[in-house]
């Protein structure tokens, strides 16, 4: 059983992916992640005191993708698809958009496939390349998974992300009232981050 219906796309190191960008527009990811024995956790940043205390956030971008099925070596071996959310970092969502920008006389990013490998499993980095026109596009019966799902999963994306916390929460995550004496100020009542819309490109 999946624990939440939208997955993120995380890459092996003994597998080729193959994926499509069903859309060039990313959502701003402003997160900050909390280490604990009890187990790790990542949460929306307020734009308070979670900067304060853990620093400020390292922006990162969420992309929608589709993942075709493939073989290792990253051959398309089915029409099953799945549609899963890629969190990338700024170096990665440059070079895209500069993919973008070259290709579009042929539709940009929205109209190509992309291969992926993966070089550190545990750190997920990886290499993404562009590989053609995107297959998807072309057969009616991944267009027309695609598309409803996709929709369908639109709303979980904020909540796959990370998880939306209150400052008591935060405090308590972190041990309560040393995070509190150290900012003596903070106030009790931080406004929840909108949620991101996106470059706006
Ligand atoms: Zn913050």
């Amino acid at each position: 059983m999946k624990a939440y219906p939208l997955e993120k796309f995380r890459a092996s190191e003994n597998q080729e992916y193959r994926i499509a960008f069903l859309s060039r527009n990313a959502a701003e990811v402003h997160t900050h992640y909390i280490e604990k024995a009890e187990g790790s956790m990542y949460f929306w940043c307020f734009e308070g005191t979670c900067c304060e205390v853990l620093g400020p956030t390292r922006p990162k971008v969420a992309f929608w993708i589709a993942m075709y099925d493939t073989s290792p070596d990253g051959q398309i071996i089915s029409a099953n698809v799945t549609v899963r959310y890629m969190v990338l970092g700024k170096k990665d969502y440059d070079d895209l958009v500069s993919i973008d920008r070259k290709t579009q006389n042929t539709g940009g990013l929205e109209n190509l496939d992309f291969c992926i490998r993966c070089s550190d499993e545990k750190y997920q980095k990886y290499t993404i390349f562009p590989i053609g026109e995107a297959t998807w596009k072309k057969y009616p019966e991944m267009v027309n998974f695609i598309m409803p799902e996709w929709e369908k999963l639109k709303p979980y994306l904020q909540g796959a992300i990370a998880r939306t916390i209150t400052l008591a929460q935060f405090l308590e995550a972190v041990g309560g009232g040393a995070a509190i004496t150290h900012n003596p100020s903070a106030p009790q009542n931080m406004p929840q981050r909108t949620y991101p819309q996106g470059f706006g490109r």
